[in-house]
């Protein structure tokens, strides 16, 4: 029967377990023996009790866990050609041809690297005698598929990733919380939230929670144009009687390469020209937490099945696929494209080519 491993990788996010459990049970439902490795990266390279063979019942509940069950890591040791090699060598001893990874564009660019040097690392186990002829032989070609679990939604070639809508779920529950307490008193708040480079999660929790303001990295704006944007959005709100101002900061906004907003100034500005009882609320890693949405289940449960059957239908001359969700579709494509594009809207961000990189950012634009 085939063997393949399943491991999730880099920042964790609700709907991790979802999708491990939907690899693990569609697997064997087709017969295949399925390795769950533990610890992202780092069990690939340590291999031992990392790498364990999964059952029907090792997975049972996982649906509404957050989180990833298996773990996560970030692992310097997969950055170095001697990891990887010992990565390759745990694959082969263990009969496993075919890794799904669940990650971030980190993990990706990663099993991208691993993905093509494969037949180098296989000729130099076998010159090292670390692994039989034989092997070398069942072993000559990996395939990789890879998923996209992360909060930011920051993966180009995909709608939405694992893990983004439970997230924003999360925020808005926050932002409406604070909102209460905020009427109460009659306070303004300024709210960062997670995201990196992409102001998803922050351009969405104020859309939904009818924020006053929103700074995404996206949307820069200049340095002495926002006080007075803000000021002129918060007064003009408190005009028609509303009692709280609610500001939300994009973590990518905050970096200072980008824009160099503070929330301590934002709330310096409203606190001096509005007299507006401010505080500063950095929402945290509750943002990564608790139970995956719905959505999410049915995210990763169906980019699970496709990533198993990606693995199933792979041949030896197809690139390694990488499974998104475009049009309310479950897709596959190549690996090497996806992780390409999501690196040249990084690109474009830090040197300021936001059309550039929305454009690039949106599947439908470039179908
Ligand atoms: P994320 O997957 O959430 O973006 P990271 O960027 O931290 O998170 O990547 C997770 C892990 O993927 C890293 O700790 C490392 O083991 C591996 N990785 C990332 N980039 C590379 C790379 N260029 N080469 C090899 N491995 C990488």
């Amino acid at each position: 029967p085939k063997s393949f491993a399943i491991l999730t990788s880099g920042g964790d996010c609700s709907g991790m377990n979802p999708a491990v459990r939907a690899a693990v049970r569609y697997g064997i439902a087709k017969g295949c023996n399925v390795y769950g490795i533990y610890e992202g990266y780092q069990g690939l390279v340590d291999g031992g009790k990392y790498i364990r063979k999964m059952d029907w019942k090792s997975v049972r509940g996982w649906l509404s866990v957050g989180g990833t069950s298996i773990g996560t890591a970030r692992c310097m040791a997969f950055k170095t050609r001697e990891g990887r090699l010992s990565a390759a060598e745990n694959l082969v001893k263990h009969g496993i041809d075919s890794l799904i990874v669940c990650g971030g564009d980190g993990s990706l660019t990663g099993a991208d690297v691993f993905r093509s040097e494969w037949g180098s690392l296989i000729a130099e186990l076998l010159s090292t005698d670390r692994i039989t002829d034989q092997q070398a032989k069942t072993f000559s070609h990996l395939t990789i598929v890879g998923m996209v679990g992360s909060i930011d939604n920051d993966m180009a070639s995909t709608d939405i990733t694992i893990g983004a809508a439970s997230c924003l779920h999360r925020v808005c529950e926050m932002v409406d919380s604070i909102g209460t307490t905020a009427s109460s008193h009659s306070r303004a708040f300024v709210i960062e939230v997670m995201g990196r480079d992409c102001g998803w999660v922050a351009m969405m929790a104020a859309i939904a929670t009818g924020a006053d303001f929103v700074f995404i990295p996206e949307q820069p704006l200049a340095a002495g144009e926002w006080q007075e944007a803000i000021c002129d959005v918060a007064h003009r709100h408190r005009e028609m009687g509303k009692r709280k101002t609610v500001i939300i900061v994009a973590e990518g906004a905050l970096d200072s390469s980008l824009n160099p907003v503070k929330s301590e100034d934002i709330k310096n500005i409203l606190t001096e020209r509005l007299g507006l009882d401010t505080r500063v609320t950095i929402l945290g890693h509750i943002q990564r937490g608790g139970t995956p949405c719905a959505f999410d289940r049915i995210l990763a449960t169906t980019q699970s099945v496709a990533a198993v059957e990606a693995v199933l239908q792979s041949t030896p001359d197809m690139p390694s696929p990488f499974i998104g969700y475009v049009n309310n579709k479950v897709t596959s494509g190549p690996l090497m494209d996806a992780v390409a594009l999501t690196h040249q809207v990084a690109d474009a961000i830090h040197k300021k080519e936001f059309d550039r990189a929305m454009q690039l950012r949106d599947p439908q634009f470039r179908q």
